[in-house]
């Protein structure tokens, strides 16, 4: 219940985003998008004490009727509300309370799945209250003025005004002009002290077939310099590593890590370190990006099929620790790989596969069967124990990727043949390590 309704995308249509970084012009305007994450907040903060209340009600007395937890009735609570409890309402634009009301609606919405087993994932928790601290500034924005002006440099949000762009707008200016494309929502966020809008946006667009439609590629992800190992229909592999300036930002961080560690903490020498680290874990990130980009569009263009491992992504962060570089680092990468592939597969007319948890692709030989069951994650070359043969890790597991067939049988991870999944556990460097646990024959 109380789901929001969900928009359905005409035929021939697909929902793309887009996210511009822009900057206000006044003081006065730096303010008043201020004011709307504000009002974000503090409407969020309402319906749940809202909801809140009328729950411990229930529980002193049974007798107390269940509150609507769906958009409309809590909107219409508000808006019966307001004037007393946020006598300045005015100043905003009601979007942004609308804002705040929905996300809670989708954050019950989750919780109550999760309560019910029917969400997959982490287990997610009842809604809690948002603090200015711990709450990054956001609001979006589903109807009145909002549009891209026609000079491709700027946007225009409800009430907040004009905004700069900082990068051209054309990609999506040309096709709203066009009319082959319709604003759905534009959301203004804050991240790293800096704006964005991001527009969601449905785009016409013709079927498509790639070059290669009868083929398969399969992909291995890892978590070393060998980020990705493509197994190409032609039995190329291709090893993709990081981009020069992605290490040269490697090195620079690591100088500016030991700057900040030296600098007492609170001094302007420290803050211009962190300032600095900042920059240069954005700029890793970017470059990072952009590598997945470049990738993901030239695979799902020539593929039919492209084959990715299924990787358990929220364990593998949970394992990077502390270290929060380097999980701002996996976040913008192999994380992404997946839902990046998965769309630009389906926009291209192909399809992306997601092999089974259970295929122990890095174990088994390709083409011979054999099975090392106690392979450490730092090796990357083994002896096969069936033929012999000298088999390179990364190349192997992207063949078993691409050649993978179907489902592994629970009569195959019985007899051995295949390991059971394979879990990432962190050790103190903050590396990530997989830990083999490997199902015993019976
Ligand atoms: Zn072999």
């Amino acid at each position: 219940m109380g789901a929001r309704p969900k928009y359905r995308i005409p035929q021939g249509w697909v929902a793309r985003g887009w996210r511009f970084e822009i900057e206000t012009s006044t003081p006065a305007q730096r303010r008043l998008v201020a004011q709307h994450f504000g009002a974000r907040r503090f409407a969020y903060n309402w319906a749940l004490a809202h909801i809140k209340a009328n729950l411990d009600a229930r529980e002193a007395d049974s007798s107390v009727p269940p509150l609507a937890w769906d958009l409309p009735s809590l909107r219409r609570a508000w808006n019966q509300a307001k004037d007393e409890v946020a006598p300045w309402w005015r100043c905003c634009s009601k979007e942004a309370y609308a804002s705040g009301i929905a996300d809670l609606v989708t954050g019950l919405n989750n919780w109550s799945a999760s309560q019910h087993g029917r969400r997959a994932g982490r287990r997610v928790g009842f809604p809690r209250f948002k603090a200015r601290q711990r709450d990054p500034g956001r609001v979006r924005f589903t109807t009145g003025a909002m549009r891209l002006e026609p000079d491709r440099r700027h946007l225009t949000l409800p009430v907040i005004g004009r905004l700069r762009s900082k990068e051209n707008t054309r990609r999506l200016e040309r096709l709203l002009a066009k009319g082959q494309a319709r604003v759905l929502s534009m959301t203004l966020g804050e991240q790293g002290g800096r704006l964005f809008v991001s527009v969601a946006a449905v785009v016409a667009q013709s079927p498509r077939r790639p070059s290669e439609p009868h083929t398969r590629c399969g992909i291995d992800l890892g978590i070393g310099s060998e980020w990705t190992v493509v197994a190409h229909a032609d039995d190329t592999i291709e090893r993709i590593i990081h981009p020069a300036p992605w290490t040269a930002v490697q090195l620079q961080r690591r100088r500016v890590a030991r700057r900040l560690s030296r600098r007492v903490v609170g001094s302007r020498g420290h803050r211009q370190a962190r300032a600095k680290l900042a920059a240069l874990d954005r700029r890793a990130a970017n470059l990072r990006r952009e590598s997945i980009h470049t990738l993901t569009t030239r695979l799902a263009r020539r593929y039919g099929t492209i084959v990715v491992e299924d990787l358990d992504i929220a364990a593998m962060g949970k394992a990077m620790g502390r270290r929060a570089f380097r999980r701002s680092v996996y976040r913008a990468g192999i994380g992404r790989i997946r839902p990046i592939l998965a769309y630009k597969a389906s926009w291209a007319g192909g399809q992306l596969v997601v092999a089974d948890r259970w295929l122990a692709s890095s174990k088994t030989h390709h083409g011979c069967g054999g099975y090392l069951a106690d392979l450490s994650l730092g090796q990357r070359m083994w002896v096969c124990p069936g033929c012999g043969g000298l088999v390179d890790r990364n190349a192997n597991a992207a063949l078993n990727l691409r050649d993978w067939t179907g489902p592994v049988a629970d009569r195959d991870v019985q007899r051995g043949g295949v390991a059971a999944p394979v879990p990432f556990v962190g050790n103190h460097d903050g590396q990530a390590r997989i830990a083999v646990r490997a199902r015993e024959a019976p």
